[in-house]
């Protein structure tokens, strides 16, 4: 049935692109080229998940789009460096872009907002508040001072605590505890008696084989498997409280964006929402299946004892309430993410946990 169906497509011209959209290989009357693009991004060249997912989009666009725009995707250092590619879009070096908000913290507080917080929203409740709530009315407030559109385009789910080379049993073992993990979380480990140690991806594994640190995070078995971690620490800990379902942005350049015709901003934004669910679907199909092998390795994967998460939550509370107060933008947003987090909580309690609880 499946062999007849893929068939069926192969002959009126569709392939399957990433781990489940349908389009067309090639429109069938495509159309003259209008806006030749660059797209730069944060990640290595077609990198599982977040890499393809930039490659998935720049095709999605070309195809809904019957070849109206063009984007050519750029790794990591391939134009621009990694954190660069923010200012490059926003000065018009390029007309698009793909990374996380995140790491744009210096240029606002609010920035780390829109991607992921220490005990903050899933992916689920992430597209909520930013498609139904107020968040990406205010993500593109606050982008339209850098003259950038952001729109949503990835999610990674729910990551893993981290690969540590001793037993996390008490708060007392983050003391002096040397661990590569960026961004908020980094803050709320350094809050808790640690070494936070920001490093790019491509180091993490030398650093962990040598001792040069103690423990990492990156992102699920899926990526980690990709680095080899499972050969450079002992321990698995899960979960992931520090990026609880990060969101991955699509940036434009707004100049560039304002000068198209309606009909193409509509496909950018309709593409970014297709690539925003695919990578969430692709990271979940490929999670499942890295942590099967992990298992069959004898990696040793823990839950973070209740002590520690609730020691963690404490301070990331105190953290994330002290950036909320940074400047007047982040106020807003921060407000307005608080709300819905207050909100949504007692829905995702009787609904997705109550069911969740329920199937073990
Ligand atoms: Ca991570």
């Amino acid at each position: 049935m499946a062999i007849k169906r893929r068939n069926f497509l192969k002959s009126i011209g569709y392939s399957i692109l990433g781990s489940s959209l349908l389009l067309p290989k090639k429109s069938t009357s495509s159309q003259k080229t209008e806006f030749n693009w660059k797209m730069v991004t944060s990640w290595p060249k077609n990198f599982p998940g977040l890499g393809v997912g930039a490659e998935n989009l720049a095709k999605i666009i070309n195809i809904l789009s019957n070849n109206r725009i063009k984007i050519k995707v750029f790794g990591a250092n391939e134009l621009v460096p990694p954190l660069e590619v923010f200012d490059y879009v926003s000065s018009g070096g390029a007309e698009m872009g793909h990374s996380g908000a995140y790491y744009w913290k210096g240029k606002s507080q609010a920035c780390q907002f829109f991607s992921s917080v220490p005990f903050g929203l899933n992916a689920q409740e992430m597209n909520a508040w930013l498609y139904y709530g107020d968040g990406l009315k205010l993500w593109e407030k606050l982008y339209m001072q850098f003259n950038l559109v952001p729109r949503p385009a990835g999610n990674t789910g729910v990551q893993m605590g981290g690969w540590f080379n001793k037993k996390i049993n008490s708060p007392k073992d983050l003391q002096g505890l040397k661990m590569r993990i960026p961004g908020l979380g980094g803050e709320v480990l350094a809050r808790a008696g640690g070494v936070p140690i920001t490093l790019p991806g491509s180091e993490i594994f030398t650093a962990l084989q040598t001792g040069a640190i103690d423990a990492t995070e990156w992102v699920g078995p899926y990526n980690d498997r990709a680095f080899g971690l499972h050969k450079a620490a002992k321990y698995y800990y899960y979960p992931g409280w520090h990026e609880p379902g990060p969101t991955l942005e699509c940036i434009i350049n707004r100049d560039v964006y304002n000068k198209l015709p309606n009909d193409l901003k509509h496909i950018i934004d309709i593409s970014c929402k297709a690539a925003n669910i695919d990578m969430l679907a692709d990271y979940t199909s490929k999670n499942n299946q890295a942590l099967q092998y992990l298992i069959s390795e004898n990696i040793i994967i823990h839950e973070f004892p209740k002590k520690v998460m609730t020691f963690l939550r404490k301070l990331s509370m105190e953290v994330i309430d002290e950036i909320g107060q940074t400047d007047s933008i982040t106020q807003e947003v921060y407000a307005s993410y608080k709300k819905f987090q207050k909100e949504v909580i007692p829905w995702t309690e009787l609904s997705e946990k109550s069911y969740i609880n329920s199937r073990e």
